[in-house]
């Protein structure tokens, strides 16, 4: 990106030395120089409006990827292990393997029993004797899922 500001930089710096030019030539230039010099100038604004716009689009992507990051580190300090799920704060329960592979928080659901499938990436997750038993029970119980 350094480059492209620099590039930018300089677009405009030339565009400038151009119309010093123009504007100190007075009537001493002729109509075809004066011309050339005004395509030049308008071709130096170009590319630095280009270089701009590649600036932008540069920053844009870099706050979404800071704005990911800063979440996704909300989420690390928050989010709590028991047996083998996540839970955030008391949601829960999330897919051990999608946040640790992906990142992503998925909540697992039941399918019968003390088993539950991850829908993402179809993870069984066997209930058992697992110590966060009880929690999941009393997720599946606030959730409707038992009666
Ligand atoms: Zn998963």
């Amino acid at each position: 990106m350094l480059d492209t500001i620099t590039g930018a930089l300089e677009s405009v710096k030339a565009a400038v030395d151009i119309g010093k030019i123009i504007i100190d030539s007075g009537k001493a230039i002729d109509v075809a120089n004066y011309k050339y010099k005004i395509a030049e100038l308008l071709s130096l604004l170009a590319e630095a409006k280009i270089s701009i716009t590649e600036i932008n689009d540069e920053i844009v992507s870099r706050d979404e990827k800071i704005k990911k990051l800063e979440e996704e580190l909300k989420i690390k300090e928050d989010i709590k292990i028991e047996g083998v799920f996540y839970w955030l704060n008391g949601d829960g329960p999330f897919c051990t393997k999608c946040w640790d592979n992906d990142r992503k928080l998925i909540r697992v659901v039941p399918t019968y029993a003390w088993t539950c499938k991850c829908p993402a990436c179809k993870n069984v997750y066997e209930q058992g004797n697992n110590p966060e038993r009880e929690l999941y029970h009393a997720w599946l119980l606030k959730n409707g899922f038992m009666p």
